[in-house]
């Protein structure tokens, strides 16, 4: 079947059809009310989280990255789930302060922070990982004007790199943090500001499969976090160690062994305590946390032949989902898992047909299924394009083509 030359997936399938939140993902097409949509499911999300918690040392929290998936349902779920919230965006602070999530177990990183989002921020209470010296005295600008101390933390551009991964965000020259080397500089500034130190922030990576590289990154970042606090102007009561754990997306490809990156971070934490007494130790997670919790689905409009490749035409793609047709940052286009969700294999038992299966827009870009064994899907069918939780919806030019955005829902 075709399901299994594809990355591993969560959702279960029962008399041959996709389970989506406890439901036939036809049944779910019928309570949304119409397709292309976007489901995320609770259950898997939840499941997630208690496989990190089981994993990690007690002493390491969980934040959740919300640039990811910012739906406000989703956000306001994962409140109840991690100890914390990144934030990249003065959009994404607004959907944060509206969840339950206290504003001090949030962070804001991201370059470029406007002078409007450093005094929401400051306002709100929330802590703000310095991208720059210049952020830093705007940010003591907003909190002096305002007559209170705001919480910062340095975002540091490591001196090493996360190996492997699928985008490396640290290391060498980067528009993210502040070099380790100019650190010092600014921390001894930060003393005559009006700013409370907290801590530091080392993001070096994403989507990454490998834990041993994960391993070597987090060791790292605890040896640069000790240079690095002798010359703080306090205790580090936070060290956000980044996070970058990457999901299956491709055929071939294994999930990260996260018991292995749990037990090295166990062997980690006694040198660490006694370096950081007063620290709170933080991985930030983005789609490691939802992106195998949603699914995209969209409904065949159209199948058609051209010179012996069969296309089935599907009423959603790029415009929605624009990651699951390798256009966002893929240096090599390969097929996310791709199903005929309503009806998963072919009734008569033989092996499907290779077909092509597009979106409905007028460029060859809008590829969802680059010759895949779905010959079965015929007009009607739901086509569900799996690990769509993370960076799908808010990550697509839904404008382009001037198609209705996706629907978006929790189950
Ligand atoms: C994007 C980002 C994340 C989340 O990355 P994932 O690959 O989704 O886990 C976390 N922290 C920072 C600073 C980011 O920019």
């Amino acid at each position: 079947m075709n399901a299994l030359v594809h990355a591993p997936h969560l959702f279960p399938v029962l008399d041959n059809e996709l389970q989506v939140g406890g439901m036939p993902l036809s049944r779910l097409a019928e309570r949304v009310g119409g397709t292309p949509f976007y489901a995320y499911d609770r259950r898997l999300i939840a499941e997630r989280v208690a496989q990190l918690r089981a994993a990690l040392p007690d002493a390491v929290h969980l934040h959740y990255a919300i640039k990811a998936n910012p739906m406000p349902a989703v956000v306001q779920f994962m409140a109840g789930q991690v100890d914390g919230f990144d934030l990249a965006s003065g959009g994404e602070m607004k959907i944060a302060l509206d969840s339950p999530m206290p504003a001090h177990r949030i962070s804001f990183a991201g370059p470029g922070k406007s002078a409007a989002e450093l005094r929401q921020a400051a306002a709100a209470g929330v802590v703000v990982n310095l991208e720059s010296e210049g952020e830093m005295e705007r940010l003591a600008q907003a909190a002096q004007s305002l007559g209170l101390r705001a919480r910062a933390a340095v975002r540091v551009n490591p001196d090493f790199e996360l190996k492997s991964s699928g985008m490396k965000m640290g290391g060498g020259p980067k528009p993210f943090g502040v070099d380790a080397e100019r650190v010092p500089a600014m921390l001894a500034r930060m003393k005559a500001l009006p700013l409370d130190f907290q801590g530091f922030h080392l993001f070096s990576g994403s989507q990454n499969l490998k834990a041993e590289s994960l391993m070597e990154a987090q060791r790292n970042t605890f040896a640069l976090a000790r240079r690095l606090a002798a010359d703080a102007p306090g205790p580090v009561r936070l060290l956000n160690l980044g996070g970058g754990f990457g999901i299956p997306y491709f055929p071939g490809e294994q999930r990260l062994d996260l018991r292995a990156v749990g037990d090295h971070l166990a062997g980690l934490l006694p040198q660490a305590r006694k370096d950081f007494p007063e620290a709170e130790f933080v991985l930030e997670l983005g789609r490691f946390l939802v992106g195998e919790a949603g699914v995209y689905v969209t409904r065949v409009v159209d199948r058609k032949e051209s010179r012996g490749q069969v296309y089935v035409v599907s009423d959603g793609g790029m415009n929605h989902n624009l990651s699951a047709t390798g256009n966002l940052g893929q240096v090599i286009r390969k097929n996310y898992p791709v199903l005929v969700g309503n009806r998963v294999a072919p009734e008569t038992g033989a092996a499907a047909a290779v077909v092509n299966v597009v979106g409905p827009l007028c460029t060859p870009l809008d590829l969802l299924g680059d010759k895949v064994e779905l010959g079965h899907a015929r007009e009607g069918d739901l086509i569900a394009v799996l690990q769509s939780g993370a960076y799908g919806f808010t990550a697509s030019p839904t404008a382009f083509l001037g198609h209705p955005p996706a629907l978006e829902v929790l189950v």
